[in-house]
Protein backbone atom coordinates (compact mmCIF):
# COMPACT_ATOMS: atom_id res chain seq x y z
CA UNK A 1 0.00 0.00 0.00
CA UNK A 2 1.26 3.52 -0.84
CA UNK A 3 1.27 6.30 1.68
CA UNK A 4 -1.23 9.20 0.95
CA UNK A 5 1.01 12.36 -1.12
CA UNK A 6 1.40 14.56 2.30
CA UNK A 7 1.54 18.21 2.11
CA UNK A 8 5.08 19.19 3.13
CA UNK A 9 4.69 23.42 2.34
CA UNK A 10 5.45 25.44 5.06
CA UNK A 11 3.49 27.56 7.21
CA UNK A 12 5.57 30.26 7.41
CA UNK A 13 4.87 32.43 4.31
CA UNK A 14 9.05 33.33 4.24
CA UNK A 15 9.45 30.09 2.83
CA UNK A 16 8.14 31.17 -0.48
CA UNK A 17 9.21 34.76 -0.94
CA UNK A 18 10.09 37.45 -3.65
CA UNK A 19 12.59 35.80 -5.95
CA UNK A 20 14.79 39.36 -5.42
CA UNK A 21 14.36 38.98 -1.59
CA UNK A 22 17.32 37.52 0.24
CA UNK A 23 15.40 34.38 1.26
CA UNK A 24 14.32 34.17 -2.36
CA UNK A 25 17.89 34.95 -3.92
CA UNK A 26 19.68 32.30 -1.81
CA UNK A 27 17.16 29.65 -2.81
CA UNK A 28 17.92 31.03 -6.45
CA UNK A 29 21.42 30.30 -5.52
CA UNK A 30 20.34 26.16 -4.41
CA UNK A 31 18.71 26.31 -7.46
CA UNK A 32 21.66 27.19 -9.95
CA UNK A 33 24.56 24.60 -7.71
CA UNK A 34 21.88 21.60 -7.41
CA UNK A 35 22.63 20.29 -11.17
CA UNK A 36 26.49 19.68 -9.92
CA UNK A 37 25.52 17.96 -6.45
CA UNK A 38 25.56 14.41 -8.38
CA UNK A 39 23.63 11.63 -6.17
CA UNK A 40 23.78 14.36 -3.06
CA UNK A 41 21.11 15.90 -4.81
CA UNK A 42 18.54 13.97 -2.56
CA UNK A 43 19.63 15.75 0.30
CA UNK A 44 19.30 19.37 -1.10
CA UNK A 45 15.96 19.85 0.10
CA UNK A 46 17.52 19.79 3.59
CA UNK A 47 19.13 23.61 2.81
CA UNK A 48 16.07 24.91 1.76
CA UNK A 49 14.63 25.48 4.91
CA UNK A 50 16.29 26.94 8.48
CA UNK A 51 16.97 23.68 11.24
CA UNK A 52 15.23 26.16 13.81
CA UNK A 53 14.33 29.24 13.82
CA UNK A 54 13.64 31.14 17.33
CA UNK A 55 11.57 33.93 17.86
CA UNK A 56 11.69 35.95 21.02
CA UNK A 57 10.24 39.11 22.85
CA UNK A 58 12.64 41.51 24.00
CA UNK A 59 11.03 43.78 26.72
CA UNK A 60 12.90 46.03 28.39
CA UNK A 61 12.46 49.21 30.89
CA UNK A 62 13.78 52.59 28.86
CA UNK A 63 15.23 55.08 31.06
CA UNK A 64 12.04 57.49 31.77
CA UNK A 65 9.98 54.30 33.54
CA UNK A 66 7.96 53.09 30.73
CA UNK A 67 8.27 49.37 28.95
CA UNK A 68 9.02 49.00 25.53
CA UNK A 69 8.95 45.39 23.18
CA UNK A 70 11.41 44.54 20.31
CA UNK A 71 11.53 41.82 18.54
CA UNK A 72 14.33 39.32 18.35
CA UNK A 73 15.34 36.19 16.03
CA UNK A 74 17.87 33.45 16.21
CA UNK A 75 18.00 31.34 13.49
CA UNK A 76 20.14 28.32 12.89
CA UNK A 77 19.85 27.22 9.55
CA UNK A 78 22.25 24.69 10.02
CA UNK A 79 24.25 22.35 12.25
CA UNK A 80 25.19 19.64 10.38
CA UNK A 81 28.90 20.25 10.60
CA UNK A 82 29.29 21.61 13.81
CA UNK A 83 27.61 24.46 16.05
CA UNK A 84 25.87 26.81 14.37
CA UNK A 85 28.07 30.25 13.95
CA UNK A 86 27.08 34.08 13.22
CA UNK A 87 26.76 37.08 14.01
CA UNK A 88 23.96 38.85 15.54
CA UNK A 89 22.03 42.27 14.23
CA UNK A 90 20.27 45.22 15.66
CA UNK A 91 18.64 47.10 12.68
CA UNK A 92 14.93 48.49 12.36
CA UNK A 93 14.86 46.38 9.14
CA UNK A 94 15.91 43.05 10.64
CA UNK A 95 13.02 40.66 10.10
CA UNK A 96 12.76 36.87 10.40
CA UNK A 97 13.24 36.25 6.55
CA UNK A 98 16.13 38.39 6.37
CA UNK A 99 17.70 36.53 9.46
CA UNK A 100 17.38 33.23 7.56
CA UNK A 101 18.62 34.16 4.45
CA UNK A 102 21.80 35.23 6.14
CA UNK A 103 22.48 32.24 8.29
CA UNK A 104 21.94 30.18 5.34
CA UNK A 105 24.32 32.15 3.85
CA UNK A 106 26.51 31.30 7.22
CA UNK A 107 26.46 27.47 6.31
CA UNK A 108 27.61 28.25 2.98
CA UNK A 109 30.58 30.49 4.04
CA UNK A 110 31.48 28.32 7.24
CA UNK A 111 31.61 24.85 4.69
CA UNK A 112 33.34 27.07 2.05
CA UNK A 113 36.20 27.54 4.35
CA UNK A 114 35.71 24.31 5.49
CA UNK A 115 35.67 25.47 9.19
CA UNK A 116 33.44 22.65 11.89
CA UNK A 117 30.49 24.63 12.06
CA UNK A 118 26.97 25.39 10.38
CA UNK A 119 25.57 28.69 10.28
CA UNK A 120 23.23 30.90 12.08
CA UNK A 121 22.02 34.61 12.41
CA UNK A 122 20.54 36.63 15.30
CA UNK A 123 18.61 39.62 15.25
CA UNK A 124 16.77 42.64 17.15
CA UNK A 125 14.15 45.05 15.15
CA UNK A 126 15.57 48.43 16.73
CA UNK A 127 17.24 51.43 16.22
CA UNK A 128 20.23 51.22 18.89
CA UNK A 129 20.84 54.63 18.11
CA UNK A 130 17.73 55.67 20.04
CA UNK A 131 18.94 53.78 23.16
CA UNK A 132 20.92 55.18 26.04
CA UNK A 133 24.10 52.67 26.72
CA UNK A 134 22.27 51.26 29.97
CA UNK A 135 18.82 50.61 27.48
CA UNK A 136 21.15 48.66 25.27
CA UNK A 137 22.77 46.83 27.62
CA UNK A 138 19.52 45.99 29.18
CA UNK A 139 17.95 44.84 25.53
CA UNK A 140 21.67 42.84 25.02
CA UNK A 141 21.29 40.52 28.07
CA UNK A 142 17.67 40.17 27.81
CA UNK A 143 17.94 39.40 24.35
CA UNK A 144 20.57 36.68 25.10
CA UNK A 145 18.61 35.47 27.87
CA UNK A 146 15.86 34.59 25.53
CA UNK A 147 17.90 32.98 23.29
CA UNK A 148 19.75 31.13 25.88
CA UNK A 149 18.58 28.09 25.81
CA UNK A 150 20.08 27.17 21.72
CA UNK A 151 23.03 29.35 22.11
CA UNK A 152 26.08 27.81 23.87
CA UNK A 153 29.97 26.99 23.31
CA UNK A 154 28.71 23.55 21.91
CA UNK A 155 25.73 24.60 20.23
CA UNK A 156 25.69 27.74 18.52
CA UNK A 157 28.33 30.73 18.50
CA UNK A 158 27.11 34.41 18.14
CA UNK A 159 29.58 37.60 16.88
CA UNK A 160 29.44 40.86 16.02
CA UNK A 161 27.49 41.93 13.03
CA UNK A 162 25.77 45.37 11.97
CA UNK A 163 25.15 47.85 15.14
CA UNK A 164 26.78 45.41 17.46
CA UNK A 165 30.56 45.05 19.22
CA UNK A 166 33.20 43.97 20.90
CA UNK A 167 31.23 45.65 24.16
CA UNK A 168 27.60 44.04 22.97
CA UNK A 169 29.43 40.68 23.11
CA UNK A 170 30.90 41.69 26.12
CA UNK A 171 27.22 41.61 27.67
CA UNK A 172 26.44 38.70 25.83
CA UNK A 173 29.06 36.26 27.30
CA UNK A 174 28.98 37.84 30.77
CA UNK A 175 24.92 37.45 30.80
CA UNK A 176 25.28 33.92 29.20
CA UNK A 177 28.01 33.19 32.28
CA UNK A 178 25.70 33.93 34.72
CA UNK A 179 22.75 32.24 33.30
CA UNK A 180 24.80 28.74 33.37
CA UNK A 181 26.78 29.14 36.15
CA UNK A 182 30.33 29.43 35.02
CA UNK A 183 32.12 31.51 32.79
CA UNK A 184 32.26 30.34 28.83
CA UNK A 185 34.04 32.70 26.89
CA UNK A 186 33.43 30.50 23.77
CA UNK A 187 29.91 31.03 23.59
CA UNK A 188 30.47 34.42 21.68
CA UNK A 189 33.07 35.73 19.44
CA UNK A 190 34.73 39.24 18.82
CA UNK A 191 34.85 39.84 22.37
CA UNK A 192 37.91 42.19 24.26
CA UNK A 193 41.19 41.06 23.92
CA UNK A 194 41.15 40.62 27.40
CA UNK A 195 38.24 39.04 27.80
CA UNK A 196 39.55 36.06 25.57
CA UNK A 197 39.31 37.46 22.18
CA UNK A 198 41.98 37.25 19.69
CA UNK A 199 44.62 39.15 17.92
CA UNK A 200 44.60 39.92 14.31
CA UNK A 201 40.06 39.49 14.55
CA UNK A 202 40.19 43.44 14.18
CA UNK A 203 41.99 43.01 10.29
CA UNK A 204 41.14 39.51 9.85
CA UNK A 205 38.34 40.43 6.69
CA UNK A 206 40.03 43.29 4.92
CA UNK A 207 43.08 40.85 5.25
CA UNK A 208 41.27 37.75 3.29
CA UNK A 209 39.65 40.02 0.99
CA UNK A 210 43.57 40.42 0.19
CA UNK A 211 44.70 37.18 0.48
CA UNK A 212 42.38 36.05 -1.69
CA UNK A 213 42.65 38.83 -4.10
CA UNK A 214 46.07 38.25 -4.52
CA UNK A 215 45.69 34.78 -5.19
CA UNK A 216 43.30 35.44 -7.73
CA UNK A 217 45.30 37.92 -9.54
CA UNK A 218 48.11 35.80 -9.50
CA UNK A 219 46.37 32.73 -11.19
CA UNK A 220 45.14 35.68 -13.99
CA UNK A 221 48.29 36.98 -14.52
CA UNK A 222 47.35 39.62 -13.24
CA UNK A 223 50.32 42.15 -11.73
CA UNK A 224 49.90 43.71 -8.56
CA UNK A 225 52.31 46.05 -8.92
CA UNK A 226 51.26 48.94 -9.99
CA UNK A 227 48.01 47.67 -10.03
CA UNK A 228 44.73 50.26 -9.81
CA UNK A 229 42.28 49.45 -7.19
CA UNK A 230 39.02 51.35 -6.84
CA UNK A 231 37.38 50.46 -2.79
CA UNK A 232 33.71 51.31 -2.12
CA UNK A 233 33.80 50.95 1.81
CA UNK A 234 36.67 52.30 3.79
CA UNK A 235 35.79 50.92 6.76
CA UNK A 236 37.07 47.88 9.05
CA UNK A 237 37.30 45.78 5.81
CA UNK A 238 37.62 48.21 2.89
CA UNK A 239 40.63 50.22 4.56
CA UNK A 240 42.46 47.41 5.91
CA UNK A 241 42.13 46.02 2.16
CA UNK A 242 43.61 48.96 0.77
CA UNK A 243 46.51 48.92 2.99
CA UNK A 244 47.79 45.75 2.30
CA UNK A 245 47.29 46.15 -1.59
CA UNK A 246 49.01 49.34 -1.43
CA UNK A 247 52.27 47.54 0.64
CA UNK A 248 52.04 44.75 -2.45
CA UNK A 249 52.99 47.73 -4.54
CA UNK A 250 48.97 48.40 -6.32
CA UNK A 251 47.68 51.61 -6.58
CA UNK A 252 44.53 52.92 -4.81
CA UNK A 253 43.13 55.47 -7.22
CA UNK A 254 39.59 55.55 -6.07
CA UNK A 255 37.99 55.36 -2.81
CA UNK A 256 34.31 55.66 -1.81
CA UNK A 257 32.11 56.11 1.38
CA UNK A 258 29.23 57.08 2.97
CA UNK A 259 30.14 61.32 2.16
CA UNK A 260 31.71 60.74 -1.07
CA UNK A 261 34.04 59.73 -3.88
CA UNK A 262 37.86 60.71 -3.85
CA UNK A 263 39.85 60.13 -7.30
CA UNK A 264 43.82 59.89 -7.61
CA UNK A 265 45.06 58.47 -11.01
CA UNK A 266 48.43 58.47 -9.28
CA UNK A 267 47.54 56.76 -5.78
CA UNK A 268 46.34 57.93 -3.01
CA UNK A 269 48.99 57.56 0.37
CA UNK A 270 46.76 54.91 2.24
CA UNK A 271 48.38 55.78 5.07
CA UNK A 272 47.75 59.81 5.09
CA UNK A 273 43.60 58.54 4.00
CA UNK A 274 43.53 56.53 6.84
CA UNK A 275 44.75 59.18 9.13
CA UNK A 276 42.14 61.74 7.59
CA UNK A 277 39.48 59.13 8.25
CA UNK A 278 37.10 59.53 10.82
CA UNK A 279 33.33 59.11 11.53
CA UNK A 280 32.14 62.01 8.77
CA UNK A 281 34.45 59.93 6.27
CA UNK A 282 37.18 60.73 3.71
CA UNK A 283 35.24 63.30 1.52
CA UNK A 284 36.68 66.24 3.74
CA UNK A 285 40.24 64.91 3.62
CA UNK A 286 41.24 67.29 1.06
CA UNK A 287 43.53 63.87 -0.67
CA UNK A 288 42.33 63.08 -4.14
CA UNK A 289 39.85 64.94 -6.49
CA UNK A 290 36.32 64.81 -5.59
CA UNK A 291 34.42 62.95 -8.34
CA UNK A 292 30.28 62.28 -8.30
CA UNK A 293 28.98 59.18 -6.91
CA UNK A 294 28.19 57.28 -9.70
CA UNK A 295 31.05 58.06 -11.20
CA UNK A 296 32.90 55.56 -9.16
CA UNK A 297 31.70 52.85 -11.13
CA UNK A 298 33.63 54.28 -14.34
CA UNK A 299 36.82 54.90 -13.18
CA UNK A 300 39.81 52.86 -14.85
CA UNK A 301 40.90 50.10 -12.62
CA UNK A 302 42.27 46.54 -12.62
CA UNK A 303 40.52 45.52 -9.51
CA UNK A 304 37.37 46.82 -8.17
CA UNK A 305 36.51 46.01 -4.40
CA UNK A 306 33.35 46.65 -3.28
CA UNK A 307 33.24 46.60 0.55
CA UNK A 308 30.82 48.45 1.95
CA UNK A 309 26.54 47.40 1.45
CA UNK A 310 25.03 44.81 -0.38
CA UNK A 311 22.79 45.17 -4.05
CA UNK A 312 25.55 47.89 -5.01
CA UNK A 313 26.86 46.46 -8.29
CA UNK A 314 23.75 46.63 -10.49
CA UNK A 315 23.72 44.85 -14.44
CA UNK A 316 24.16 48.94 -15.25
CA UNK A 317 26.65 49.51 -13.34
CA UNK A 318 28.62 45.79 -14.28
CA UNK A 319 28.80 47.19 -17.83
CA UNK A 320 30.32 50.01 -17.05
CA UNK A 321 32.91 49.08 -14.63
CA UNK A 322 36.23 48.21 -16.51
CA UNK A 323 38.04 45.82 -13.57
CA UNK A 324 39.13 42.35 -14.78
CA UNK A 325 38.86 41.03 -11.30
CA UNK A 326 35.88 41.90 -8.48
CA UNK A 327 36.64 41.04 -5.20
CA UNK A 328 33.72 41.06 -2.80
CA UNK A 329 34.49 42.73 0.65
CA UNK A 330 30.96 43.60 1.27
CA UNK A 331 28.38 40.91 1.83
CA UNK A 332 25.93 40.21 -1.33
CA UNK A 333 27.11 43.44 -3.01
CA UNK A 334 26.19 42.03 -6.53
CA UNK A 335 23.21 41.49 -7.83
CA UNK A 336 22.59 37.88 -9.47
CA UNK A 337 21.90 39.78 -13.05
CA UNK A 338 25.02 41.60 -12.79
CA UNK A 339 26.87 38.25 -12.23
CA UNK A 340 26.26 37.56 -15.24
CA UNK A 341 26.73 40.67 -16.78
CA UNK A 342 29.91 40.54 -15.45
CA UNK A 343 30.27 36.69 -16.30
CA UNK A 344 30.03 37.67 -20.18
CA UNK A 345 32.37 40.51 -20.40
CA UNK A 346 34.79 38.12 -18.59
CA UNK A 347 35.68 39.62 -15.37
CA UNK A 348 36.54 37.61 -12.53
CA UNK A 349 34.66 37.71 -9.53
CA UNK A 350 35.90 36.50 -6.25
CA UNK A 351 32.27 35.74 -4.11
CA UNK A 352 32.02 37.24 -1.01
CA UNK A 353 30.98 33.31 1.01
CA UNK A 354 35.18 33.69 0.33
CA UNK A 355 36.73 36.85 0.10
CA UNK A 356 35.35 37.97 3.24
CA UNK A 357 35.43 34.77 5.47
CA UNK A 358 38.79 35.89 7.48
CA UNK A 359 36.72 37.41 9.66
CA UNK A 360 34.74 34.07 10.73
CA UNK A 361 37.91 31.98 10.23
CA UNK A 362 39.69 34.11 12.99
CA UNK A 363 36.34 33.66 14.68
CA UNK A 364 37.17 30.14 15.02
CA UNK A 365 40.51 30.53 15.81
CA UNK A 366 38.94 32.69 19.34
CA UNK A 367 36.33 30.22 19.99
CA UNK A 368 39.54 27.25 19.57
CA UNK A 369 41.88 29.50 22.02
CA UNK A 370 38.81 30.21 24.55
CA UNK A 371 38.87 26.44 24.91
CA UNK A 372 42.38 25.79 25.46
CA UNK A 373 42.93 29.14 27.15
CA UNK A 374 46.42 28.78 25.27
CA UNK A 375 46.46 31.95 23.13
CA UNK A 376 48.37 32.64 19.90
CA UNK A 377 50.68 35.24 18.56
CA UNK A 378 48.88 37.68 15.82
CA UNK A 379 51.94 35.87 13.31
CA UNK A 380 51.03 32.75 13.96
CA UNK A 381 47.32 34.27 13.43
CA UNK A 382 47.97 35.61 10.14
CA UNK A 383 50.13 32.93 9.18
CA UNK A 384 46.99 30.36 9.63
CA UNK A 385 44.39 32.55 8.47
CA UNK A 386 46.07 32.55 5.13
CA UNK A 387 46.89 28.96 4.83
CA UNK A 388 43.23 27.93 5.27
CA UNK A 389 42.05 30.76 2.72
CA UNK A 390 44.49 29.55 0.30
CA UNK A 391 43.28 25.88 0.67
CA UNK A 392 39.86 26.86 0.13
CA UNK A 393 40.48 29.48 -3.05
CA UNK A 394 42.87 26.59 -4.67
CA UNK A 395 40.02 23.53 -3.80
CA UNK A 396 36.83 26.30 -5.43
CA UNK A 397 39.01 27.09 -8.56
CA UNK A 398 39.87 23.49 -8.90
CA UNK A 399 36.31 22.79 -8.97
CA UNK A 400 35.26 26.29 -10.97
CA UNK A 401 37.80 24.97 -14.05
CA UNK A 402 36.31 21.34 -13.88
CA UNK A 403 32.84 22.34 -14.40
CA UNK A 404 33.42 25.45 -16.32
CA UNK A 405 31.41 27.39 -13.64
CA UNK A 406 31.74 30.66 -12.00
CA UNK A 407 33.66 31.02 -8.43
CA UNK A 408 30.44 31.85 -6.88
CA UNK A 409 28.50 28.53 -8.35
CA UNK A 410 32.11 26.40 -7.38
CA UNK A 411 31.93 28.43 -3.97
CA UNK A 412 28.38 27.21 -3.34
CA UNK A 413 28.92 23.45 -4.68
CA UNK A 414 31.91 22.78 -2.81
CA UNK A 415 30.37 24.18 0.54
CA UNK A 416 26.85 21.95 -0.44
CA UNK A 417 28.86 18.77 -0.97
CA UNK A 418 30.26 19.33 2.15
CA UNK A 419 27.19 20.14 4.26
CA UNK A 420 25.33 16.93 2.40
CA UNK A 421 27.81 14.74 2.68
CA UNK A 422 27.82 15.19 6.83
CA UNK A 423 23.83 14.63 6.63
CA UNK A 424 24.67 11.48 4.09
CA UNK A 425 27.37 10.35 6.75
CA UNK A 426 24.93 10.85 10.01
CA UNK A 427 21.65 9.67 8.58
CA UNK A 428 18.39 10.67 9.01
CA UNK A 429 17.05 9.77 12.25
CA UNK A 430 14.89 8.22 13.41
P1 LIG B 1 32.14 49.57 8.47
O1 LIG B 1 30.94 50.12 9.11
O2 LIG B 1 33.43 49.56 9.20
O3 LIG B 1 32.43 50.39 7.10
C1 LIG B 1 31.45 50.57 6.14
C2 LIG B 1 31.98 51.54 5.09
O4 LIG B 1 31.00 51.68 4.06
C3 LIG B 1 32.24 52.94 5.63
O5 LIG B 1 33.42 53.48 5.04
C4 LIG B 1 31.03 53.72 5.15
O6 LIG B 1 31.28 55.11 5.00
C5 LIG B 1 30.78 53.06 3.81
N1 LIG B 1 29.43 53.32 3.32
C6 LIG B 1 28.27 53.32 4.02
N2 LIG B 1 27.25 53.69 3.21
C7 LIG B 1 27.77 53.87 1.98
C8 LIG B 1 27.23 54.25 0.74
N3 LIG B 1 25.93 54.49 0.58
N4 LIG B 1 28.06 54.34 -0.32
C9 LIG B 1 29.38 54.12 -0.20
N5 LIG B 1 29.96 53.77 0.97
C10 LIG B 1 29.17 53.65 2.05
O7 LIG B 1 31.73 48.11 7.96
P2 LIG B 1 32.67 46.90 7.62
O8 LIG B 1 32.84 46.07 8.83
O9 LIG B 1 33.87 47.39 6.87
O10 LIG B 1 31.72 46.04 6.66
C11 LIG B 1 31.58 46.35 5.28
C12 LIG B 1 30.91 45.20 4.57
O11 LIG B 1 31.66 44.02 4.78
C13 LIG B 1 29.49 44.86 5.05
O12 LIG B 1 28.77 44.35 3.94
C14 LIG B 1 29.72 43.74 6.04
O13 LIG B 1 28.58 42.92 6.18
C15 LIG B 1 30.83 43.01 5.34
N6 LIG B 1 31.60 42.14 6.22
C16 LIG B 1 32.28 42.64 7.28
C17 LIG B 1 33.02 41.78 8.09
C18 LIG B 1 33.83 42.29 9.23
O14 LIG B 1 34.53 41.48 9.86
N7 LIG B 1 33.82 43.57 9.52
C19 LIG B 1 33.04 40.41 7.82
C20 LIG B 1 32.35 39.91 6.71
C21 LIG B 1 31.63 40.80 5.93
Amino acid sequence: MTSAPVDTKSELSYMSPRPDSPWGTYLGQVDRVTPYLGPLQRWVDILKRPKQALVVNVPIELDNGRFAHFEGYRVQHSLARGPGKGGVRFHPDVTLEEVTALSAWMTVKTAAVNLPYGGAKGGVRVDPRKLSRGELERLTRRYTSAIGKIIGPHTDIPAPDVNTNAQVMAWMMDTYSINTGATATGVVTGKPIHLGGSLGRVKATGRGVFVTGREAARRMGLDLNGARIAIQGFGNVGSVAAELFADAGAKVVAVQDHSGTLYNDGGFDVARLLAANGPDGIAGSGLGESIPDESFWDVRCDILIPAALEGQLSAERARRVSARLVLEGANGPTVPAADDVLAERGVLLVPDVICNAGGVTVSYFEWVQDFSSFFWTEDEINVRLDKILMQALTRIWETADRHRISLRTATYAVAFERILMAHEERGLYP
